[in-house]
């Protein structure tokens, strides 16, 4: 049986570097045309071109995002467009529009279609919908069990794909027009200003339904699956997608590189014991602070599935340095600085081959060869000596004595 894609977001170039040297099989982006982020993106196609050169190198695939709905006036240079994304040697499109759907096939017939979660496939009947249809994958509602999935890939005869990490809609994915009556940006046309995480005062005509400081918002947890990976590897499953074309270079890096040693030791040794299920669940918490759950996998969630009264945006200050360069010889490092942190502060570092590793930072020096105390200037180059051993693109972050007891 093919071993389980592990499917990383990337919101531009360097992001999906790092997706990919951090151990993704396969990386999702949205162009600047036709995706439901294409306000944000940072994709020509150019760009994708370079991605997916990088990504081949490594064994990786390119999947990009077409799934706006398109209106009459949004179908100018379709056809054009994916006939560059095959040109280019992109892998697949992720889809929602049957039209888009079947013009991929018709002027571009070596890009695989995957169908998006935004069309709310939940039974295996309309993945064969799509088989018929000559599709190539379906990526499933966000909105199943563990149970449906299952039930779900055992009767299909096409890959599957499922989210296990991210943020949630609080609608169905896809059929949410809440932007559009808060703000006019349509979501389904790449506009969402998740008018769901804002916060409101509720009203039962005009009595308040709440104190003054404790306003509503219709948040969900974000998506984390971490403990029913081995079932869905056992299920069957092709693909396991992350969320977050939004989110940082740090984000997606300790995210992938936990999510890959899981999926690895789950191949190796069958499961997971709790211990080690505990130790993953500390690294997936670090990616961000944003509170988590199971969403729809151990049936419909519970209030304790959704942030009332919290928006839940979970920035974090922990990433402190990215390591430039390393030299092995001397075990010196070049850091760029992310966030604020002190020389003999205690750190962790982790990196595409290396697991999280806690140390005391030394001394560091500036580029003029001056001793720095407190690094808080942001991008700024330091050099250092470290007691661990390093490499290129690995990732330093501050080791924080919090409880991590809510994001899971
Ligand atoms: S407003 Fe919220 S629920 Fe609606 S599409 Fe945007 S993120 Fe999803």
């Amino acid at each position: 049986m093919e071993k389980i894609e592990l499917l990383a977001p990337a919101g531009d170039l360097e992001r999906l570097k790092i997706a990919v040297m951090y151990g993704a099989d396969a990386v999702f982006l949205g162009g600047k045309k036709f995706s439901l982020r294409s306000r944000a993106s940072n994709f020509d196609i150019e760009d994708i071109a370079e991605g997916v050169k990088f990504a081949n190198t490594y064994g990786a695939k390119i999947h990009v995002t077409v799934n706006m709905l398109p209106h009459e006036e949004d179908l100018e240079g379709l056809k054009e467009y994916l006939m560059d994304l095959e040109r280019i040697g992109v892998t697949a499109i992720i889809c929602a529009s049957p039209y888009i759907a079947k013009t991929a096939k018709t002027y571009a017939p070596k890009l695989e279609v995957h169908i998006s979660t935004q069309h709310s496939s939940t039974n295996s009947a309309a993945v064969a919908y799509w088989k018929k249809r000559g599709m190539d994958r379906v990526v499933l509602a966000r909105e199943l069990t563990l149970e449906d999935v299952k039930e779900t890939v055992k009767h299909s005869e096409l890959p599957i794909e499922v989210f296990i990490h991210g943020g949630m809609c609080v609608a169905y994915s896809g059929r949410c027009v809440l932007s559009n009556h808060m703000t006019g940006r349509d979501a389904n046309r790449g506009g969402c200003a998740q008018s769901c995480r804002w916060k409101y005062r509720l009203f039962d005509k005009d009595v308040a339904l709440h104190e003054e400081e404790h306003l509503f918002s219709m948040s969900s947890k974000d998506l984390m699956a971490a403990k029913f990976i081995p079932d869905l590897i056992k299920a069957g499953v092709a693909s396991l997608k992350i969320e977050g074309r939004m989110k940082s270079a740090y984000y997606i890096a300790t995210l992938i590189k936990t999510y890959r040693m899981l999926i690895d030791e789950v191949y190796e040794k069958g499961s997971i014991d709790e211990s080690r299920m505990q130790w993953y669940y500390q690294e997936l918490s670090k990616a961000e602070n944003r509170p988590t759950g199971v969403g729809f996998y151990e049936g419909l969630p519970t209030p304790f599935g959704q942030l009332y009264g919290i928006n839940g945006a979970g920035v974090t200050q922990e990433f402190i340095a990215y390591v430039l360069e390393y030299d092995e010889q001397d075990g010196t490092a070049l850091l760029e600085v992310r966030n604020h942190f002190a020389a003999h502060s205690e750190v962790e570092i982790f990196g595409p081959t290396i697991t999280t590793t806690s140390f005391v930072i030394g001394d560091l020096y500036d580029k003029e060869g001056e001793k720095v105390e407190v690094a808080n200037k942001p991008m700024q180059i330091l050099k250092t000596k470290l007691p661990v051993k390093a490499q290129a693109h690995a990732m330093i972050r501050k080791v924080m004595c919090k409880d991590r007891s809510n994001v899971y």
